[in-house]
């Protein structure tokens, strides 16, 4: 591998999370720091990214095409769902990854599926978003319900903080699976624990239904459609972490926003092992009509 190319940081004492005193350089520290475990899983895949300009104080947006004055960060050409064709950022090393921090960037969201094949998911996201009220132990119960379920077609599955209220489950694919695929077997996945344990779960976006229950968001499953980047730093207060965790290490984790910059940073620099083994080698298959009346277990 080439050495990163060097990128200019302007402003690298301009504060970011103001109440922490941490600044645009301590960014560009924290990903030059969990580089090697965070750029895979957003190289060569297209990728969202959030910016805050003036920190997080301000406010921040989306963004998924090329901004002028990019000298790093690639782009990739695809269709949308409108039909029409765009340009989507496309970030395939360090450099890339550091330029976008220059222009305000704190949070990356990638897609299931790489540029060069843009048509295959490469993994399934069931994103649990809890309502407000319910206590972290039923969030982290219900992922590993859903770990369960998964096992229960064959399914080996990963968990991650979000570095906000919930978790993600994350099942890696084998190549050649399509969007329509994923997502009909999401979404069959979800409406099923919703109707096996209704008290649980809801498979239903609108808010009033969350009641008391998390939502089982499979839409992240879709064709356009992103999650945060395991390792990627939150706009949020405490500067919090998306953080990849080993399913026994579930029970320690006291909350979504767990792994604020500092202990991110030191874990990540501790670990010895992904703690994701096996995730980016796993070729696992979508058993067909699974969730059907007559052929679930
Ligand atoms: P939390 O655990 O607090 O729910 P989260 O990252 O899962 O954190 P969600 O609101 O559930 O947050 O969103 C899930 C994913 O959907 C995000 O990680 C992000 O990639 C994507 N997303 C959410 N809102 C937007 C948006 N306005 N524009 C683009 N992508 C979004
Ligand atoms: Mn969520
Ligand atoms: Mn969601």
């Amino acid at each position: 591998m080439h050495p990163p190319a060097r990128v200019p940081i302007t402003h690298p004492d301009r504060l970011v999370f103001p109440d922490l005193g941490i600044t645009k350089g301590d960014v560009v520290a924290y990903y030059d720091a969990v580089m090697s475990r965070f750029l895979p899983g957003v190289a060569g895949r297209p990728t969202s990214v959030k910016r805050y300009p003036e920190g997080i104080g301000k406010e921040g947006f989306f963004q998924k095409h090329p901004m002028p004055g990019l000298k790093h960060v690639g782009s990739v050409r695809l269709r949308e769902e409108s039909g029409a064709l765009a340009d989507y950022l496309c970030p395939r090393n360090a450099s890339a990854i550091i330029e976008l921090v220059q222009f305000g960037t704190i949070e990356f969201h990638p897609w299931a599926a790489r540029e060069r094949s843009l048509e295959e998911v490469d993994y399934l996201v069931f994103d649990l978003d809890p309502a407000p009220e319910l206590a972290w132990s039923e969030v982290t119960e219900a992922a590993r319900h859903v770990r369960g379920r998964l096992a229960d077609v064959g399914l080996r599955s990963f968990v991650r903080t979000t570095g906000g209220k919930g978790l993600h489950v994350l099942a890696p694919l084998h190549s050649g699976c399509s969007w329509e695929e994923a997502m009909g077997f999401s979404r069959g996945f979800a409406q099923r624990l919703a109707a096996e344990q209704p008290q649980s779960f809801v498979a239903k976006a609108t808010k009033r239904e969350r009641t008391g229950r998390i939502f089982i968001d499979y839409l992240r499953n879709s064709r356009g459609a992103t999650s945060v980047a395991s390792y990627s730093l939150r706009a949020r207060a405490g500067a919090p972490v998306a953080m990849p965790l080993r399913w026994q290490e579930l029970g320690k984790c006291e909350h979504g926003a767990m792994f604020g910059i500092v202990a991110a940073r030191r874990r990540v620099t501790r670990l010895r092992s992904d703690p994701w083994e096996g995730f980016a080698s796993l070729q696992q298959a979508l058993r067909k009509n699974v969730w059907n009346d007559d052929n679930a277990a």
